[in-house]
């Protein structure tokens, strides 16, 4: 959609900001095979192999140990001058060797790096070859995404690793089991997929959480090293996806671009499937409790409503600490869009809403979720860099920014706080145990947003009030 469409179709102040410069300048975005080998870290005894070159796994390893702080196995196909011409054929199959001797995984999550989709080498044709040489019972199923970075955000490997994986293991609907349930909750945290787990399971349902690294990247102290932890979704659960009385996918952007896994059970399973945004805040943690009050038709447990009631109570006792203020977020789009929501129910305005993703959804979602009298203040910004961000929230003097270490250097600049939200967190301890889903994520993320701006308003003062 052209810009000059969208700005016909809505009242935001900007849309979109082209980048001026002609290179992106430090991206809001990481690379797209990042976003696959973390979905393929949340499948039980997997290992993810990167068809590329040695620093790209490198790279995805340093990004996903530094945020999640666990050791994090990435094979790589060890691509060379050689293979760049040649290309990656025979890489690929001694990599799947090696993998199966050494790790001898249940499945292997191939994704691709730029190289190998520059040079277009023929993965599946490739994996058929070597599938072909071996003796069937000796190869784990082997799942293939496609994931060059020149074409999309590590949100997009994301999706698409999930939704390979689905497709690759679900095998023909054999029952409809009512209280089974797939969900898809996209990339959260594993505290938050731990949360949402519980939140299934007090609904009498069985869910398999694809990818569920709660456990994989996240787990406790280890007696000896383990090649591959334990915790992650069991190939033999999403093989009964077809099975399941409905899917569950999280993320309004993948909701509106229909090309998610739930999508694909439901047109090749009939499986039917709820889409909704993440539960961040209160209206959006109903919208996903009545989803599962429906498929499990039963009522919402006390527990929630109790929940609730805390959270309640907390907005009333520190409105006077957000209401009005001004906020800049930036992120995966679903996160903002999920941010957004919850900032309109406490009074904080969203004045820069930004994301390095490209789904072309973002604006649209946000004008559904923000009120259209605070659209006018709103300027959202999709397929951005940092320079271009910087330049909006530097215009816009919000009074917090919401989002992940990326942005530091620019709220230090501005002189701005910032509060740690999503990935990648590599600055602050307990990026894996933020809690950003349900009435006690609003809870908590409520309380971080009230302090930082307390404690913003305490330095600044020249009396230096105890109470605030
Ligand atoms: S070259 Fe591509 S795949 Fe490799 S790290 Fe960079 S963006 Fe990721």
């Amino acid at each position: 959609m052209a810009t000059s469409d969208l700005k016909a179709d809505y009242t935001l102040k900007q849309i979109q900001i082209t980048p001026s410069a002609s290179a992106t300048q430090n991206a809001c975005k990481l690379c797209a095979p990042l976003g696959a080998s973390l979905v393929f870290k949340g499948i039980r005894g997997a290992v993810p192999l990167l068809h590329g070159s040695q620093g790209c796994s490198t790279y995805i390893r340093r990004y996903l140990i530094s945020h999640y702080k666990e050791p994090v196995d990435i094979a790589c196909s060890n691509f060379g001058e050689q293979t760049a011409v040649f290309g990656g054929g025979v890489n690929l199959k001694l990599a799947l060797e090696n993998i199966c001797r050494q790790y001898d995984p249940a499945l292997i999550g191939v994704a691709t790096t730029c190289l190998s989709e520059t040079i277009g080498d023929d993965v599946p044709m490739f994996i058929k070859q070597y599938l072909a040489t071996q003796p069937e019972e000796s190869v784990p199923p082997i799942v293939h995404a496609s994931t060059p970075s020149y074409q999309g955000s590590h949100m997009d490997g994301f999706h698409r690793a999930v939704r390979a994986t689905v497709e690759t293991l679900a095998r023909e609907r054999t029952a409809t089991e009512p209280a089974r349930v797939n969900l898809f909750p996209g990339m959260l945290s594993p505290a938050d997929i731990r949360h949402l787990k519980e939140m299934t399971a007090a609904f009498g349902l069985t869910a398999m959480v694809l990818p569920d690294y709660s456990q994989t990247l996240d787990g406790g102290l280890w007696e000896s090293y383990q090649r591959i932890p334990g915790g992650g979704t069991p190939v033999e659960e999403i093989a009964k996806a077809g099975d399941a009385a409905a899917s569950v996918e999280l993320g309004h952007t993948l909701a509106r671009a229909g090309e998610g896994a739930a999508t694909l059970l439901e047109q090749r399973f009939g499986v039917r499937a709820a889409r909704l945004g993440f539960p961040m805040g209160i209206r959006a943690t109903d919208a996903w409790l009545q989803v599962l009050a429906d498929i499990s038709g039963r009522p919402i447990p006390e527990l929630f409503k109790e929940q609730r009631g805390r959270l309640l109570d907390t907005l009333v006792d520190g409105h006077k600490h957000v209401n009005t203020v001004r906020a800049a977020l930036y992120g995966e789009e679903d996160l903002v869009a999920g941010l957004a929501c919850f900032l309109t129910e406490i009074g904080i305005h969203p004045v820069v809403c930004a994301s390095g993703g490209q789904s072309r959804q973002l604006t649209k979602t946000l004008q559904a979720l923000v009120p259209a009298a605070w659209h006018e203040e709103m300027t959202v910004l999709e397929a951005a860099d940092f320079a271009a961000i910087e330049t909006a929230v530097a215009t816009a003097r919000p009074d917090l920014i919401i989002g992940h270490s990326k942005g530091y250097a620019m709220a230090r600049r501005l002189d701005i706080p910032l509060v740690r939200v999503g990935f990648p967190i590599h600055d602050r301890m307990g990026g894996s145990r933020l809690l950003h889903v349900g009435y006690e994520g609003a809870m908590a993320l409520f309380d971080r947003i009230a302090n930082a701006l307390i404690e913003q308003r305490q330095d600044g003062s020249e009396v230096g009030y105890t109470y605030m």
